[in-house]
């Protein structure tokens, strides 16, 4: 049976090690991320947190304990399936050495120029977009080393809204950026969550403060949990 709609995503138990020479990076983690909700995830540098996403992305298998979509073990859904639910906005933004209006558009090559143009706008990335040379068609260098790290950003950001997933992965990246690219970030970030089902890895307050829960990890384990009013 094909997935149409997210409806719930649960996590019992997961453990997981990259190999099996590695030491376990999650040990018996469990949430629960139901239609509509919003959760941020936080910890230390190497808490385990990206791996969470990528995991869910399909970019890793070999979990033990179950990841269920919709009641179903995500590890015999279609990769193909889980793309068309999530849209992952990576750490790194995962730039291609194309233009901005590839960059944007990314496997949905038939996109008018106007759905792509509402996206950025929808982020706030259209300003900064329009002030480059040739525009949307500013070519990107390799991981988009032409950008500054936050306009990187926005234009993954602009890429979620264009791709319509159902559910946002958002691993917000640690960079520092200038104050006027922060501001649009925590508006566009603002914008990301409004109405939407999250899981993002926050590292601003401001993210963390529209998330419903807050899971803090440590050494791969979930050491506690609760609203930012609880925790
Ligand atoms: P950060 O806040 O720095 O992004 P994180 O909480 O996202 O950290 P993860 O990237 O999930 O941490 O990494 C968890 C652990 O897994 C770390 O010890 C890391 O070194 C290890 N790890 C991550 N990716 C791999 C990989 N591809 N192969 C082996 N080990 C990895
Ligand atoms: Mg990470």
């Amino acid at each position: 049976k094909k997935l149409e709609q997210f409806d719930s995503l649960e996590f019992k138990n997961v453990s997981f090690r990259y190999t099996e020479q590695l030491p376990y990076v999650l040990k018996e983690v469990s949430f629960c991320l139901n239609k509509g909700q919003q959760i941020a995830l936080v910890g230390a540098t190497g808490s385990g947190k990206s791996t969470i996403l990528r995991l869910i992305a399909q970019i890793y298998s070999g979990y033990e304990g179950s990841i269920l979509l919709n009641g179903v073990e995500l590890s015999s859904i279609p990769t193909n399936q889980i793309n068309h639910i999530f849209s992952l906005m990576r750490q790194d933004a995962f730039l291609f050495e194309e233009s901005v209006r590839f960059n944007i558009a990314l496997g949905k090559q038939d996109m008018t120029d106007k759905e792509i143009k509402a996206a950025a706008e929808y982020v706030f990335a259209d300003q900064f977009i329009e002030q480059l040379p040739n525009g949307y068609d500013f070519k990107l260098d390799k991981n988009g080393s032409n950008l500054s790290s936050g306009q990187a950003q926005l234009i993954s950001f602009a890429r979620a809204v264009a791709q319509k997933g159902q559910v946002f992965m958002l691993d917000e990246a640690t960079s520092s950026v200038d104050s006027m690219t922060e501001n649009l970030i925590q508006k566009a970030v603002k914008r990301l969550f409004d109405g939407k089902t999250v899981i993002a890895i926050a590292h601003r307050l401001s993210t963390i403060r529209h998330s419903d829960e807050i899971l803090v990890f440590d050494q791969g384990r979930i050491v506690e949990r609760g609203t930012h009013e609880q925790l």
